[in-house]
């Protein structure tokens, strides 16, 4: 008998959800590509945040649903803006690596207020690669996981 409580055994539960068991594949786009194809793969990849990576394939932003909506309200040629232009730009993008547990990224998401993260791997010159997408709906199913019996 280890003397932990209810509550203390749920944490250790809860703690012992990480990240790379929940991730989902990421949705990139290049930095170069407009807002008409942002919105052209947001729509056949069902998602709601696109990763955007330099040529190098390097994380350089963030767009989102709002952004583009916002993007679309005037009447630019949406063809003729790159996304580069309208994304949240690193270093602002919130990011969550595959050893991180659940529970500190859903408190990224709300102190930040955001929907999703991208999966980050570190390279040897400091920049950032995608290696996965982590979104409130991954949250949701590790939420359903800890009301499995075992484990
Ligand atoms: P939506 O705009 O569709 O409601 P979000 O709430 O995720 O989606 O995005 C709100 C704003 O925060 C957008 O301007 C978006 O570019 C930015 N954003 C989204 N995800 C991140 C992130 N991981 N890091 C930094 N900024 C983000």
């Amino acid at each position: 008998y280890t003397g932990k409580t209810g509550g203390q055994l749920f944490k250790d539960k809860l703690l012992k959800l990480k990240v790379k068991d929940f991730q989902s594949i990421p949705v990139v786009i290049t930095e170069a590509a407009s807002v008409y194809d942002a919105i052209v793969s947001m729509f056949l990849e069902d998602v709601g945040t696109l990763f955007v990576t330099d040529n190098q394939n390097k994380l350089v932003g963030i767009v989102s649903r709002k952004d583009l909506l916002r993007a679309s309200m005037g009447k630019q040629d949406l063809e003729g803006i790159p996304v580069s232009i309208i994304m949240t730009r690193m270093p602002n993008v919130t990011v969550c690596y595959p050893e991180e547990t659940m529970l500190e990224t859903a408190n990224k998401l709300i102190s930040k207020q955001i929907d999703g993260l991208p999966v980050v791997k570190q390279d040897a010159d400091g920049k950032l690669d995608v290696i996965g997408r982590l979104t409130k709906t991954n949250i949701t199913k590790a939420f359903v996981e800890l009301s499995r019996e075992d484990g």
